[in-house]
Formats: structure tokens, sequence, C-alpha cells
């Protein structure tokens, strides 16, 4: 068994679409980003290269590549667990927490759950998903960004 940690950061800003876990957020701010920002599949793609072992989501995707750009980040954690999945590893359970100041993410997080479990072909129960506010501390508390963090247990 081996297990992996990924965290990550994007700002937000008016005039983007606002994606977690792939399920589009009405809000009037969206991530920035060079692929389509989403914190959550991020994070979880870094949490999965790191459990198998293989470095971070800049060596595997790099914004440098423009096939990245606007690139719908399922395909990074799609792409990640094929690699897996190649070693044999299966992936075990998933939890991550989200961390917004806004937009209020309680009536959504079921939604983020949902898909995540679908992205990552595994059953709901073995996906977690918990969103906590910044408690208007730092940037994430101003609502200047969204960060997220997932931790992953693979089995082979
Ligand atoms: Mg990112």
């Amino acid at each position: 068994m081996r297990i992996g940690i990924g965290h990550d950061t994007h700002r937000l800003a008016e005039g983007r679409p606002l994606l977690l876990g792939g399920v589009r957020i009405p809000h009037p701010r969206g991530l920035v980003g060079h692929s389509d920002a989403d914190v959550v599949l991020h994070a979880v793609t870094d949490a999965l290269l790191g459990a198998a072992g293989l470095g971070d989501i800049g060596d595997s995707f790099p914004d440098t590549d423009p096939t990245n750009r606007d690139r719908d980040s399922a395909d990074f954690v799609r792409e990640t667990l094929r690699r897996l999945r190649e070693k044999a590893w299966h992936l075990v359970n998933v939890d991550i927490i989200i961390f917004a100041q806004e937009p209020k993410l309680g009536a959504v997080k079921a939604d983020i759950r949902r898909n995540l479990a679908r992205i990552l072909g595994m059953d709901l129960s073995a996906v977690n998903v918990k969103a906590k506010t910044g408690e208007g501390v730092g940037a994430i508390g101003r609502a200047e960004a969204i960060s997220c963090q997932a931790v992953v247990l693979i089995d082979q």
C-alpha cells in the first residue's frame, strides 16, 4: 500500500468558469489557470502521482504545453489512473478538503463527490469531500483564491 498527498491553489477572477471536481458551479468568479484550473482535480492528480512515486502534475502535464491549455482536468486524472493501472496499482480511497470562503459549498459538496467518484470509477463510499471556509483569514479568507488538499491510498 502507498499513500499520496496533493495540494493546489488557484486565484479567483471574474470572467472565468468555476469548476470544482468537474462540476460547474454558478458563481460570478471562477479560477484562473492554464487548464480549466480545477483545483480539486489537480490536487487529486498530484496525490495519485505522489502515491505511485511519479513526480508531480507539472512534470506530467506542463503548463508550457499548448495541448494543456483550457484542457478538461478530468483528462489529467484519467491519464494518471491509466499510468497507475499499468503498474498494477488500484485506488482504495480518496479524501479531499476544499478551502473556499465563497461560494459556500455545502449545497454542492454531494455533486462534487458524485462526479469525482464517476471520474475515478469508484464507489461513492470510497470518495469523501469536505469543505472549509478560510474564516476570513489570508488569501482564502479574502476570497482571492480557492485551495484543495487531497489524500489517496493505493494498493497493489
Ligand atoms: Mg492547478
